[in-house]
């Protein structure tokens, strides 16, 4: 969500006459990106402020955007010195204002506003991470205000998209290129725009699993999706996937815990029974779906017991990868309320043995990869070796292999000839 952000500014400060740099020393206006779902993204902030700060240069104007800048406001500017304006997550689309106000010679300006009712959410062309991939959000904000989370202070309320605009943008992206479309939001299953238009006709039991076979029905080569709600994810979204070959093997599904217990007090809405026959009914899908989570060690009350169950969790899962969090107190949160009762050291602990026991297993589940043949979207040169070209599986993978550059933007079948902690090598299927 935060890279789709990035890449919405800068599509509106080029519209608005604006030249992007990738050269920090020469930029007039710094504008940073942040992330407070954790203590340790918000910190970055106040570093970087500093290095701009004290670089021996013309000090360009600094503006803050995302979940720090809406939550923090005001207060920012007495924080870290030398910020000129904050501009909310829903204000994007007002940035070139606040830059322009800023270089005229105002400081302290700030926008946490809520959007425009014309706010454009098309999705940029220029200025992408990459020419083949786009990010579309299709749902912004939550609503689930789980205990220890930032996220629903930071980015407001469920507001979904309507279908009929997703579709139209992915129609349009797909003509400009994009062989590969990510639907993103907090919890993409919880899609429910306010009305049908757009789905009409299309089947399913949700409105989310509608709209992914609308989207299938564009005829665009690849739809990836992030992030599931487990309470929300019903068998109807795997279903779509076996139907349609464009809706990709991939599932990210967070547990956050293998502790029913520990599951209560997050307020997840799931238990670990109902998320273990999601599993099952996923791994028994005929279309070996890749799946991923996210975890959080150290919650508030978690016993040496609550953790054993995490564990075990993890390896009846056989998760192709996780991502594990030391629990991060977030002020204002519910969890915050809680006595911290778990020591940084035990954090520190857990973090490192559930750590090393999704490796163990991430491992031999990435084994199955052996030997196949993989459909990879090639987006890139590797940044070690340039001879090596590198994209995601639809199962997304890394997946490296050597290649040539005509290859780049294709989607080439590659072999599996070597499994790596983090991704795939190969080589091209001939
Ligand atoms: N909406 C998604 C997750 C969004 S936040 C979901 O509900 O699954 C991304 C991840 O950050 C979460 O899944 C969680 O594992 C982690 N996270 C959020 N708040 C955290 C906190 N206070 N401390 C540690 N990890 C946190
Ligand atoms: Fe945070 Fe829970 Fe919402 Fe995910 S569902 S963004 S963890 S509050």
């Amino acid at each position: 969500m935060n890279v789709s952000d990035s890449e919405r500014v800068a599509t509106v400060l080029s519209r608005d006459g604006f030249e992007m740099t990738d050269d920090e020393a020469s930029a007039d206006v710094v504008i940073f990106n942040t992330c407070s779902v954790r203590e340790k993204a918000e910190h970055k902030l106040y570093t970087r402020v500093g290095h701009i700060r004290h670089a021996e240069r013309k000090k360009p104007v600094v503006g803050v955007m995302g979940c720090v800048a809406q939550l923090e406001g005001e207060t920012l500017f007495k924080k870290i010195e030398g910020v000129d304006f904050v501009l909310g997550t829903r204000a994007v689309g007002r940035v070139s204002s606040a830059v322009n106000v800023t270089l005229g010679g105002v400081s302290g300006y700030i926008d946490v506003g809520e959007r425009e009712d014309d706010y454009d959410w098309t999705v940029a062309d220029t200025h992408r991470h990459s020419p083949y991939v786009a990010f579309l959000p299709i749902i912004e904000g939550c609503n689930k205000f789980c205990t220890y989370c930032i996220v629903p202070f930071s980015r407001g309320r469920e507001r979904s998209l309507p279908a009929s605009e997703i579709v139209r943008q992915v129609l349009d992206l797909r003509q400009k290129g994009v062989r590969e479309i990510h639907l993103i939001g907090q919890n993409v299953n919880s899609y429910k725009p306010e009305t049908d238009a757009g789905l009409e006709n299309f089947v399913g039991k949700s409105p989310f699993s509608r709209l992914l076979r609308a989207v299938s029905a564009t005829g665009i080569e690849r739809i990836k999706f992030t992030t599931s709600f487990p309470r929300d994810f019903h068998e109807d979204i795997v279903e779509a996937i076996e139907e349609h070959e464009n809706l990709c093997n991939w599932v990210h599904l967070p547990v956050q815990s293998g502790s029913n217990r520990v599951l209560k007090l997050m307020k997840r809405g799931h238990t670990i029974e109902r998320y273990l026959k999601q599993v099952d009914r996923i791994k028994a899908s005929n279309r070996d779906i890749a799946l991923t989570t996210d975890i959080i060690v150290g919650f508030p009350g978690e016993t040496e017991a609550d953790f054993l169950d995490t564990v075990k969790m993890v390896e009846y899962c056989g998760f192709d990868m996780a991502y594990i969090f030391k629990y991060s107190p977030r002020p204002n949160t519910p969890a915050f309320e809680m006595i911290d009762s778990v020591s940084a050291a035990e954090k520190t602990l857990r973090f490192l043995e559930l750590e090393k026991t999704q490796k163990y297993i991430q491992n031999n589940v990435l084994q199955r990869y052996l030997n196949q043949s993989l459909k990879v979207l090639v987006e890139g040169k590797s940044a070690r070796d340039h001879n090596v070209l590198t994209g995601h599986s639809t199962c997304h993978k890394v997946v490296n292999f050597h290649g040539e550059s005509s290859l780049l933007g294709e989607i080439v079948e590659v072999n599996i000839t070597n499994v790596k902690p983090n991704s795939l090598f190969g080589e091209v299927a001939l």
